[in-house]
């Protein structure tokens, strides 16, 4: 599959935290962020011309790299890459970036590097305020022009022509916005690596999503890694291995094989229920965040959707969808499913997903800020919009409302006034949707788990995010690398408090479901399951690793087994039986 050659160069390997499994083998992409790097300086005035020309030779350099880039690309390479590389061309032609920087120079006496990028600040000022969105869009290709001048300016290694980049390409950067990642997918990459992140950050959720190989918290793997250089991503195991040997590389590609190989025999298990030898039904269902994220739920034999992350909805956009947007997107999910559960949660913006992947909370702990109903319930108007457009699509389809990061009880009833107000408003207005809908909870906080019986007597399903709470419970932020190998799903508070809500749930017969990253992973199916749940949400790619667990399991061996977890108040007596326990 592969006709890159392994280096000759040393060999070193890079360490981080797998958060999505496969091997990738291919040439690293850096993602830069030159941007940043440029600094102001005043020139004596006898440097002023040879800054100029400094300047010229650098867009002559940039632009013959892009002819040689376009001229490289082979027959089959999609249309839309040659318009693109044109595009760039003509930008960098226009004067607006090769002579008005020139100017600059001249009348401020500057470094070139600060006159093009004080230009192109100006130009994407200029671009803001298009009101059409794809020209207002274009702003990002005078960015990556400029950036690719900078590069130049500041003697970076410029990037490989594209020719030579026709097999994987691995992406590794510093960090990943969830707003960036969200654009990535529509690139075909075959890794993702990134210097910070946590397991369960939503860069990482978002690179599972990719279904590629992923691998965070590399620390400097930026600094490490050069452009074009061949690596290797195990994301299973969280490591990375750089310019590998013959024998390393041959190894790899075997492992590679394998894992595929792995992953067809999973595929046949996809119309297979999900139940345990002894007769017992577990629902399998999936987590999406877009509603292209369909496609994969659908491929994955998921009987539902458990949780759709509407918040995506709302990123890298300048205004906040309207009723008729939002409206259409949960339709389309809804009809896509043919009846099947579709669990919307309202929207849960704030902490690391901002609407604007460049928005910097002026709060000093954002997770324990005016995020998700919070901010919802303080912007009513927001609120508003969203639970109508949920009514009405929910006409279409089965639709059941959740709310993310519900903490006290005056919270739901508020979400249910408004609820109610939109049903009114609906009704009025003579619009179809299902006045029965369910609503349900999110429990991620550990004051609304440990009061979840309370929550579960008001509510139709109660649903775990065990993201948030591990995070809230152990005090662990699951952005941040520096802890990241602290945040653990197996810690006995975080267990018990998982138990509580199981056990609420079953006393008034709602159904709880966990919806967070631990519901994908099949090392913790057997336990989950013999703690008395029956129904997870997870990413389309682990539902069927999980189904095969099931598969395997005898309820009777799990309940036993679950006390005993249960019954331990220590990490480290926890983890091996577990680990034992999912083996078996
Ligand atoms: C969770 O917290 O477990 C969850 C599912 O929500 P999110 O990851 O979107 O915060
Ligand atoms: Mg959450």
């Amino acid at each position: 599959m592969f006709n890159i050659a392994p280096s000759p160069q040393s060999s070193f390997s890079v360490h981080g935290i797998g958060v999505s499994s496969g091997i990738a083998i291919g040439q690293a992409h850096l993602v830069s962020n030159a941007l940043l790097e440029v600094v102001h300086y005043v020139l004596p005035e006898n440097q002023v011309e040879d800054e100029i020309k400094r300047f010229s030779d650098s867009i002559l350099t940039v632009k013959k790299d892009l002819e040689v880039i376009r001229n490289s690309l082979s027959k089959n390479a999609p249309a839309e890459l040659a318009a693109f590389i044109s595009t760039h061309l003509s930008m960098l032609a226009d004067k607006s970036l090769s002579e008005v920087p020139k100017e600059i120079i001249h009348k401020e006496r500057c470094n070139a590097e600060w006159a093009i990028k004080q230009q192109m600040d100006d130009i994407v000022n200029q671009f803001e305020a298009i009101e059409d969105e794809y020209l207002r869009e274009r702003k990002h290709d005078i960015v990556q022009v400029v950036e690719r001048v900078i590069k130049v300016l500041l003697g970076h290694p410029r990037q490989a022509p594209v020719k030579q980049r026709e097999n994987a390409i691995i992406l590794v950067a510093h960090d990943i916005s969830p707003a960036d990642a969200i654009q990535f997918k529509q690139h075909h990459f075959a890794a993702f690596i990134t210097d910070v992140g946590g397991v369960t950050s939503h860069t990482a959720i978002l690179a599972r999503s990719l279904n590629i190989p992923s691998i965070v918290a590399l620390q400097r793997a930026r600094d490490l890694i050069n452009d074009g250089e061949l690596i290797i991503v195990d994301g299973s195991i969280g490591v990375v291995i750089v310019n590998p040997s013959k024998e390393i590389w041959a190894e790899y590609k075997l492992r590679q094989e394998q894992f595929e190989l792995e992953q067809q025999k999973l595929k046949r298990l996809k119309s297979t229920k999900a139940i345990t030898m002894d007769g017992t039904v577990i629902e399998l269902q999936a987590n999406i965040e877009v509603p292209e994220d369909v496609t994969a739920v659908r491929a994955s034999g998921a009987t539902g959707i458990g949780l759709y992350r509407t918040e995506f909805l709302f990123m890298n956009k300048r205004e906040m969808p309207d009723e008729e947007e939002q409206f259409q997107a949960y339709k389309q999910v809804a009809e896509a499913m043919h009846g099947l559960p579709v669990t919307i949660r309202t929207l849960d913006l704030g902490a690391d997903k901002q609407m604007n992947p460049d928005t910097v909370s002026d709060c000093a702990n954002p997770a324990l800020g005016l995020r998700a109903v919070r901010l919802c319930l303080s912007e009513p108007h927001i609120f508003h919009t969203q639970l109508r457009a949920l009514l009405r699509a929910s006409h279409y389809g089965n639709i059941k409302i959740l709310i993310p990061m519900l903490t006290t009880l005056a919270e739901l009833r508020q979400t249910k006034l408004l609820l109610e107000r939109a049903k009114l408003s609906l009704r009025k207005q003579n619009v179809p949707f299902n006045e029965n809908i369910a609503l349900g909870g999110m429990i991620e906080v550990p004051a609304a788990a440990i009061n979840a019986e309370a929550f579960a007597k008001e509510l139709d399903f109660l649903s775990i995010g065990t993201n948030d709470l591990i995070q809230y419970t152990l005090a662990i932020d699951r952005t941040h690398d520096a802890v990241a190998h602290l945040y653990n799903p197996l810690h006995p508070s975080v267990l018990k408090l998982i138990s509580i809500t199981i056990k609420a749930g079953t006393k008034l017969g709602k159904s709880v479901a966990v919806c967070g990253e631990m519901a994908g992973d099949a090392k913790l199916t057997k336990l989950l399951i013999g703690m008395g749940l029956r129904q997870l949400s997870m990413h389309p790619s682990n539902v069927l690793g999980v189904k095969q667990q099931i598969l395997r399991s005898q309820m009777v061996k799990l309940n036993s087994h679950a006390r005993k977890v249960l019954s331990y108040s220590d990490l480290e007596k926890i983890e091996p039986l577990v680990a034992k326990f999912s083996l078996q």
